[in-house]
């Protein structure tokens, strides 16, 4: 029918089509180009230990800058990327690039504990994620035991012979797993015993209600003690306000990161945020 109608071809598709899948379409085509041309780029936003404020590490997220429409968000075009299994190359790059940085903050004295990098479950399936993650780590010098990986809930859920052997041989290296936004995907909890993960990150939906929603407070307790009895690490993620710190701290979270204390930022705008904070300390 698109035929019959020669010349209106494009107008024909187009009505029909709802904007989303274009926009799709039209991010899918430069995403293409991005990799190559430097368009993407990370920012990174500190973790810190919550009882005594010292910075631990940091959580590389990745930044589209489009040439036309400015900072595209990861939420928008990671799904894209998997779907085009564009997030082999992209997440290659992002370990290649985090690993680096981790290195120079590590040789500076910056980087107490871990740089962590999100994971998405296409990639761990389309990858070979193992030899990824051990070329990053040959290249930029990084110890494994500073590098983390976050991993979604329905990655962890995942429990085919493959996706598991790889997940055991990436803790085999020394590299630290953790589950991401945990409590916001399947409820099934058997899985944490299964699995060869050390850390949890509790989502910042349940953080940012944990002053006036008590049943925001009753999760977050519960998942910072769960952690604790099954010897895992918790950070909170999205902490924005010194009272929800004041909650996390008392309930004994040790991790936590958010605009509170940090934005993500580049690394030359991090740099500075550094220095100021050291100066800071001397002065104390
Ligand atoms: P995520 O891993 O759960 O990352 C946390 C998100 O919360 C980030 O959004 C971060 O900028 C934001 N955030 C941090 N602190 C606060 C706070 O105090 N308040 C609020 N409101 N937000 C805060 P971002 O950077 O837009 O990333 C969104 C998601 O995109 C990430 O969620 C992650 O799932 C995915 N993503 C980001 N970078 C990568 C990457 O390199 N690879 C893959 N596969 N996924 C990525
Ligand atoms: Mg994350
Ligand atoms: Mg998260
Ligand atoms: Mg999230």
């Amino acid at each position: 029918r698109a035929k019959e109608r020669g010349k209106n071809n494009f107008q024909f598709f187009t009505s029909d089509m709802n904007t989303s899948t274009m926009e799709r379409m039209r991010l899918e085509n430069s995403l293409h180009a991005a990799l190559s041309r430097s368009e993407l780029l990370l920012h990174y936003q500190p973790k810190l230990k919550l009882d005594t404020g010292e910075l631990f590490g940091y959580e590389a997220l990745i930044r589209w800058n489009h040439p036309q429409m400015g900072m595209v968000s990861p939420a928008q075009f990671i799904p894209i990327a998997e779907d085009s299994s564009l997030i082999v190359p992209i997440g290659d790059w992002v370990l290649h690039t985090a690993c680096a940085q981790a290195r120079r903050w590590l040789d500076r004295g910056d980087l107490l504990g871990r740089m962590a990098v999100n994971i998405s479950h296409r990639q761990l399936k389309l990858a070979n994620l193992v030899d990824s993650v051990h070329s990053a780590l040959q290249h930029s010098g990084l110890p494994a035991e500073c590098l983390e990986l976050e991993i979604t809930e329905s990655m962890a859920m995942d429990t085919t012979q493959e996706t598991l052997d790889t997940l055991v041989r990436l803790r085999e290296m020394g590299v630290h797993l953790t589950i991401d936004d945990f409590g916001t995907g399947y409820s099934s909890l058997s899985y944490l015993r299964k699995l060869p993960i050390d850390g949890l990150k509790i989502d910042r939906s349940f953080v940012a209600g944990v002053v006036q929603e008590p049943g925001d407070a009753a999760i977050t307790r519960a998942i910072i003690s769960l952690a604790a009895s099954l010897g895992l690490a918790v950070t909170a993620e999205g902490i924005e306000e010194a009272s929800q710190l004041a909650f996390l701290r008392e309930q004994g979270c040790p991790f936590g990161q958010g605009y509170f204390y940090c934005r993500p930022m580049d690394v030359a705008r991090l740099d500075d945020w550094l220095a100021a904070r050291r100066r800071e300390l001397a002065a104390h």
